[in-house]
């Protein structure tokens, strides 16, 4: 048997073995990608229709609420059910491949928010190490590095440090998510910061404290600018 024909073999065997199943809603796929075309459907993909500062859509901007230290975030998708498996899945369920499908659409909506627009650093939002051991891996750098790749321009891992613990941003109401993470986020030693273009990333933007504290302090080193891109934004009565 020819290599190419044994590799055709091989596929469709694995495939009859471990069938392809979209990660949302777990239909199988007959085609390769990670998500059936239904639930691509009911991602809710931003595009155009967002707040040029938060990236909500308009009904819900964020903007005023407190001080943004970023000049901008940008989101691809709006949080409904099959984002909000996605993210589950990637975060806590191990499926880290899921960062292949979610990267190439976070770059995406910079893309159309920026054009061809150069980070000096590509950065993930830091978890505390205890935590990072816990869950065996940052879902933010993960998607930072693949983000990266996708635009070919510079991840560094790192950058950020969490630096004491503090409670889940999910767990608290909105008030309390400004002050949870103050003074909890620091830049790593010897960090070459100022003056550059900061891109930072995580999987979901809420009130968007997380990545504003990130760029508070990235601002006070001495950042030119910081933007924020995640995979998903909540909206409407998760705001
Ligand atoms: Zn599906
Ligand atoms: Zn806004």
């Amino acid at each position: 048997m020819e290599k190419t024909s044994f590799s055709k073999f091989w596929k469709i065997f694995w495939d009859s073995v471990f069938p392809n199943k979209c990660a949302a809603c777990g239909k199988l796929l007959y085609a390769d990608g990670m998500i059936c075309n239904d639930c691509e459907h009911l991602l809710g993909i931003i595009g155009e229709n967002c707040c040029e500062k938060c990236g909500k859509p308009p009904e819900d901007c964020i903007c005023g609420r407190y001080t943004q230290h970023y000049e901008a975030c940008v989101s691809a998708v709006e949080l409904y059910e099959a984002g909000k498996t996605i993210v589950y899945d990637f975060k806590f369920k191990y499926m880290t491949t899921l960062k292949q499908y979610m990267a190439p659409l976070m770059a995406d909506a910079l893309m159309l928010r920026f054009g061809e627009v150069q980070f000096d650093h590509i950065v993930g939002v830091p978890m505390r190490w205890r935590a990072v051991l816990k869950r065996g891996y940052n879902q933010s750098e993960l998607l930072a590095k693949e983000l990266a790749e996708c635009l070919g321009q510079n991840y560094t891992k790192g950058l950020l440090v969490k630096l004491r613990k503090t409670k889940h941003q999910a767990s608290l109401n909105a008030k309390e998510r400004l002050t949870n993470l103050t003074g909890a986020i620091g830049i790593a030693e010897n960090a070459d910061i100022k003056g550059k273009h900061i891109l930072v990333v995580d999987d979901i933007i809420t009130t968007g404290a997380t990545v504003n504290e990130c760029a508070k302090v990235l601002k006070e080193n001495g950042a030119a600018s910081v933007c924020c891109v995640s995979f998903a934004t909540t909206v409407r009565e998760n705001v």
